[in-house]
């Protein structure tokens, strides 16, 4: 009799046994993906091409008019059903809107990667009742049950900031010197004068999102969608607090908004100065909304992207932060020279790590013995699976779990309760809904189980690699 776990660890070597098994396995959750790259490139090809939009052949640019353009530069751009060779423009706009084919050269992994967003950004801002649908219809196929969707921006555009270059100066001031005192203050200031046409931006927002999640019409057949509100890290700081403040308040009025997150690369410039800003920023929310529950990307960094000893402090400094639930990444855990305490501290805490094993081999070339899941696994800190941004990566959750199989030692056991924590260490409030997911997963492993368990158990299981090759040829 074999056990699944001496199954697993018969087939472990062999990536075609691993896919069949895992795309069968039930996986809970994914609770790091953001919509817009999460949607493959095909459906906004096909999206751009029904609507019939103007584009630039030369540079794959998009647009809806292009009349207000200098009538040289209009020569350049055409409809789409005036280019002669369609087949070619689709293949060309995979590969500028995807990772299909790309080859390091003139641009570096992670420059295609944060690219593609701008280039697909016209297409991404539409058609949300498809997109969503499409996210469903994935997650119900790779026997995900629930999604904490990375959504769309909170416009904060109507707000007036008369002195917005003074207080980017000021926080910049403040941040030289880090006095947490004075920042305080200056942020209790703006908090009081902006919570009026904050609160205004933010229940516009949740409206929105509420009625895309009603129109949507996807909470059926035992799934559930629920949303986190972002703001990107490369905006000025006065900028990233106002919609930050706006995130939260829409969060902490809305059942389906279940969280915030703060997104975009990490090493930007910006983002990399303004780090401390920001985190001080997320501490002062927490203490307005101590309801929200929130996550971050932090330690999306690996040596050679940024200098040294800005490695390994990015996952430290949030260990400040009371609410926060869940890291994004942490992969530059590895550089900290602090490295013993700041794991015992994320132990303590509890802290969540959302593991993107395509995502950090893409964007940042970590794969295998150089990525920390492991090091998070044994050291008792819970970790989960995500897929990032699956349309872009064009990857899965399957193959996710496929490369966490294939590359480190963890066991059957081990992998269904990194799948069990993609449920319970959800943004979901403990409840009906949270009880109902879990009640499911279970019911799905022991099907699943008895599935696996009925197929492997008349094989003669052997410890070679070639056994789930044997085994396929016998079916
Ligand atoms: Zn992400």
């Amino acid at each position: 009799m074999n056990t699944i776990n001496e199954i697993l660890e018969t087939i472990r070597p062999n990536r075609s046994a691993l896919f069949g098994f895992f795309s069968m396995m039930p996986k809970g959750g994914d609770l790091h993906h953001h919509y817009s790259g999460s949607i493959y490139t095909e459906s906004y090809i096909d999206y751009v091409f029904q609507k019939d939009f103007f584009i630039n052949e030369v540079t794959l640019e998009l647009a809806k008019d292009i009349s207000t353009l200098p009538a040289e530069i209009q020569k350049e751009w055409k409809k789409i059903s005036q280019v002669i060779n369609k087949e070619k423009l689709k293949l060309s706009l995979l590969r500028a809107w995807s990772i299909k084919d790309f080859v390091k050269g003139s641009q570096s992994g992670d420059e295609h990667f944060f690219a593609t967003f701008t280039q697909f950004n016209l297409p991404s801002k539409e058609d949300y009742i498809n997109g969503l649908n499409e996210l469903k219809r994935r997650a119900l196929n790779q026997k995900i049950s629930y999604l904490e969707t990375i959504f769309i921006t909170l416009s904060t555009k109507d707000i007036q900031l008369p002195n917005e270059t003074e207080l980017d100066k000021q926080f910049l001031d403040i941040q030289k010197t880090k006095d947490t005192g004075a920042l305080n203050l200056e942020l209790e200031k703006i908090f009081k004068e902006y919570l009026q046409p904050v609160t205004t931006a933010a229940n516009e927002h949740t409206r929105k999102v509420e009625k895309l999640h009603a129109d949507s019409q996807v909470e059926t057949n035992g799934f559930v969608l629920r949303f986190q509100n972002y703001v990107a890290r490369y905006k000025q700081p006065i900028d990233v607090f106002i919609e930050l403040f706006a995130c939260f308040h829409s969060s902490d009025n809305s059942n389906l908004i279940s969280g915030v997150n703060i997104v975009a690369a990490e090493n930007g410039e910006t983002s990399m100065r303004d780090y401390w800003l920001h985190t001080m920023f997320f501490k002062f929310l927490e203490g307005k909304y101590p309801k929200v529950r929130y996550a971050v990307h932090a330690g999306e960094l690996v040596g050679g992207m940024v200098q040294p000893e800005n490695l390994g402090t990015h996952i430290r400094q949030t260990l400040i932060l009371d609410n926060l639930t869940r890291i994004g990444h942490a992969v530059d855990i590895i550089y900290d020279n602090d490295f013993i305490n700041t794991i015992r501290k994320l132990q303590a805490k509890k802290t969540v790590i959302e593991i993107n094993l395509s995502s950090n081999e893409f964007i940042l070339g970590v794969a295998n013995d150089l990525h920390p899941v492991e090091i998070y696994y044994r050291n008792h800190i819970p970790i989960v699976i995500c897929t990032d941004d699956e349309g872009v990566l064009r990857t899965s959750i399957t193959e996710q779990y496929v490369l966490l199989a294939h590359r480190y030692k963890l066991s059957y056991d081990e992998i269904k309760e990194v799948v069990t924590n993609s449920i319970t260490y959800s943004n979901l409030e403990d409840g009906k809904i949270k009880t109902q997911l879990l009640e499911k997963l279970d019911s799905d492993f022991k099907e699943f189980e008895k599935n696996i368990l009925e197929f492997y158990q008349p094989i003669v299981l052997e410890k070679d690699n070639f056994t789930a090759l044997k085994f396929m040829s016998l079916s």
